[in-house]
């Protein structure tokens, strides 16, 4: 396992006081941080202090979550100033002077709350071809692709996306260019692109050069820096701008 991320530590089995938590009300960006006080527990993850706010305090605040076992990539939020996935994040791991500050995703539109509106996250997927493109004829049997070709560890690479948009909160080039694609979106294409059934070949490459698309990623790094499922985006893009220069170029692949 890598180290740079956050592995599920053993957790004190006794803790005792309470935690300061500051949480983001309002609507459309429009709002405060209003402060809860809540009893601190072993193993306790941010999203356990959200729903404790929620189901003993504060029942209108509004938050997202599914699974809460790291699978859906529905309760990603900032906390103390960094994206993070909330249910497996421990509290311990975070509080910064036994404080947490929760605040909506970056880069989103807000709705409520802690909730913001992904739709422009899932529609730069679309934009970036972010969909298996089958043959107009299927094949007439399974493609046997083996584990050890290089297209197959490439898109295996990056093939455990949980659309969590962490990453896309963390990026810098996102902020400054609302236009831009994003890593979740490049990465996704990055995978098909190295799935040697998928026919979207030109036409993919074609959309992730336009203006917004990979090459205006800075490689600083923050998606990988940040990703809990320990993906690395940076090295999906520039796996990209090499693809798409050699289109350019009339290179084969
Ligand atoms: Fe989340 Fe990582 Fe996928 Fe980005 S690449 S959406 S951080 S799982």
């Amino acid at each position: 396992m890598n180290a740079r991320t956050d592995p599920i530590e053993p957790a004190p089995s006794r803790v005792s006081g309470s935690l300061k938590v500051r949480v983001w009300r309002g609507r459309h960006s429009e709002g405060s941080l209003q402060n809860f006080s809540v009893e601190r527990q072993p193993a306790q993850s941010v999203l356990d202090v959200v729903t404790a706010i929620q189901r003993h305090q504060e029942p209108g605040l509004a938050y997202r979550f599914a699974c809460r076992v790291g699978m859906c990539g529905t309760c990603a939020m900032m906390v103390n100033g960094k994206p993070r996935w909330s249910c497996r994040t421990h509290v311990d791991k975070v509080a910064q002077n036994g404080t947490l500050v929760l605040e909506p995703l970056r880069n989103l539109p807000h709705i409520r709350d802690l909730v913001v509106d992904l739709t422009p996250f899932f529609d730069k997927q679309q934009r970036a071809f972010g969909r298996f493109h089958a043959a107009v004829t299927p094949p007439e049997d399974f493609a046997a692709v083996r584990p050890d070709e290089k297209g197959r560890r490439e898109a295996d690479a990056g093939i455990e996306c949980i659309g969590c948009a962490v990453c896309y909160a963390a990026c810098d080039v996102v902020a400054w260019s609302p236009d831009y694609l994003g890593p979740a979106a490049l990465n996704r294409a990055w995978t098909l692109h190295n799935d040697r059934r998928d026919e979207a070949g030109p036409a993919r490459l074609e959309a992730i050069a336009r203006t917004g698309g990979c090459t205006s990623c800075h490689s600083t790094g923050s998606c990988t820096d940040s990703c809990p499922k320990q993906l690395n985006p940076t090295a999906s893009i520039a796996g990209l701008k090499r693809a798409v220069t050699r289109h350019k170029l009339g290179w084969p692949r």
